[in-house]
């Protein structure tokens, strides 16, 4: 039987595989199986004894393909065997590594298709965990951050939210909250004569908890700030080179990058579209981009090269402008430059070639003043100064946007959204408290505030949140 994946859907409990690594050029791949039934199927087409495997053990034996009385060996491999409760997923499963490259993964894969294991779905183990008590949501999330973390810094304040921070911080805000919504729904269970008021001081008698409820609008609020950074962190920021053909751009990439991985020659115009990269300034990821020599050109092609670099400026979050120490003078192209752009803090002005004009020409200052960073692409001459300048540049637009920033930090879009939703909650509560509004308009906000951070872990969810949520995740984890 081949394993039809169209009709599946995320919860049905079916025996599943997947690639946990990208077959291809490698000493090993790893397939994961999970299932109720997976140890009971895999031993069918397995040489050694799995049945009575106890869990996190490992097995030595080969997969065979068993058609037709015949016994065909696969491949020769190691089982690891996971046993409930002790497993990723909260369910039995095996993790079986092959040999590498493509071929011996991909036949083991479809003898476990025979064998009856469906393809996992996007996520799938992880939702599996999920469903299992095993991680709540903002741990799963951290899951895929962490695979896809670009920086050192990336993957630490991942694993920051996978160890609990982010997980710990909500329950603690919202049992703030359960205090508040105890204290205030006494009043509305019972009525006034039973329960007793001090004169004067109903509203307050009433709302007993607000300090809580205060406190917790201002952790949520820190919270919410704090995506501004992690964003930061996961998505990295674009830096892009810029200036006239021949200025140095991709030897100046190429030096930031400290490798070889752009064109350099002699010849203006060679950049004609633009290459990136992904580097790391201070543990912030960088969207290293080489663009087109800026330059009245009359090559079509060329042109829409030039094209795109300034739609690329546009979007960039700093700019790296070269001018060519190496000319006699500046060009007018470079100066109809500097006094369009001198003024915007995005842009950093470059005197490349120092190593053969030691001063920039006077008329590069000229009107308006600029401020020129001195370097030679080709010398390494100024290129540490110019990494710290950069760094420095970033790390001051971050902590212009973001203050400081904290331990338990928000992970994803959709946790910013709900901790959003949450504070506006929040403060209209305590608006409403404010002008002594009565209880039973108060309290269904803070039970939309308290569900909201239920929604953040997981404890309140619905099927098509959680499919759209894993949806989103790669095939095998
Ligand atoms: P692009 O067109 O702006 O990308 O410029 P390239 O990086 O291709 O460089 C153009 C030419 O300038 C090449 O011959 C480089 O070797 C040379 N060049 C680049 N940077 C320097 C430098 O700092 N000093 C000197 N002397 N030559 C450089």
């Amino acid at each position: 039987m081949i394993s039809e994946n169209s009709k599946r859907q995320y919860g049905d409990e079916l025996p599943i595989a997947a690639f946990a690594t990208t077959p291809g050029n490698s000493a090993l791949t790893l397939i994961r199986c999970s299932g109720k039934e997976s140890i009971k199927l895999l031993s069918m087409i397995f040489s050694a004894d799995l049945k009575n495997a106890q869990g996190n053990s490992i097995i030595h034996g080969w997969i065979l393909n068993k058609e037709n009385g015949e016994e065909e060996k696969i491949d020769e491999v190691l089982v690891s065997v996971f046993r409930v409760p002790k497993s990723f997923t909260g369910e039995d499963g095996v993790d079986i590594c092959c040999h590498g490259g493509s071929s011996a993964g991909i036949a083991v894969m479809k003898v476990l298709k025979s064998a009856g294991f469906y393809e996992a779905l996007p996520g799938e183990f992880t939702f599996r965990a999920f469903m299992n008590g095993k991680l709540d949501l903002t741990k799963s999330e951290s899951v895929m951050e962490l695979v896809s973390a670009k920086t050192e810094t990336g993957r630490r304040r991942a694993v920051l939210r996978l160890s609990g921070s982010l997980q710990n911080e909500i329950n603690e805000i919202k049992n703030l909250l359960v205090q508040v919504l105890a204290g205030a729904e006494i009043y509305l269970d019972y009525s006034e004569d039973e329960v007793s008021i001090e004169e004067g001081d109903e509203t307050a008698g009433r709302l007993t908890n607000k300090n809580f409820a205060v406190e917790a609008l201002e952790r949520l609020n820190k919270l919410s700030a704090s995506w501004q950074i992690e964003r930061i962190y996961q998505e990295g920021i674009t830096i892009v080179i810029a200036g006239r053909p021949n200025a140095g751009k991709s030897s100046l990439f190429n030096a930031l990058l400290k490798e070889d991985r752009s064109i350099v020659t002699e010849i203006p115009g060679t950049t004609r579209d633009w290459i990136e990269a992904w580097v790391s300034f201070e543990g912030i990821p960088v969207r290293l981009i080489d663009t087109a020599g800026l330059r009245d050109s009359g090559d079509s092609i060329e042109k829409i090269g030039i094209e795109r670099s300034l739609k690329l400026l546009d979007e960039a979050d700093l700019v790296l402008y070269l001018l060519d120490g190496g000319l006699e003078e500046i060009t007018n192209e470079d100066k109809e430059f500097i006094i369009k752009y001198s003024a915007d803090k995005k842009y950093i002005f470059v005197w490349n070639k120092a190593d053969r004009c030691q001063q920039p020409l006077n008329n590069a200052k000229g009107n308006p003043e600029i401020s020129l960073i001195c370097i030679s692409a080709m010398t390494g001459k100024g290129i540490t100064e110019l990494y710290s300048l950069i760094a420095s540049v970033i790390s001051r637009q971050i902590s212009l946007q973001t203050g400081e920033s904290c331990i338990a930090a928000i992970g994803t879009e959709r946790q910013k959204n709900l901790v959003d939703v949450a504070c506006r909650s929040l403060e209209e509560a305590l608006a409403l408290a404010e002008r002594e509004e009565p209880l039973d308009l108060i309290v269904p906000l803070f039970r939309d505030a308290v569900n909201l951070l239920g929604e953040i872990t997981g404890e309140v969810s619905t099927a098509d949140i959680l499919e759209e949520m894993f949806s989103k995740f790669c095939v095998g984890k």
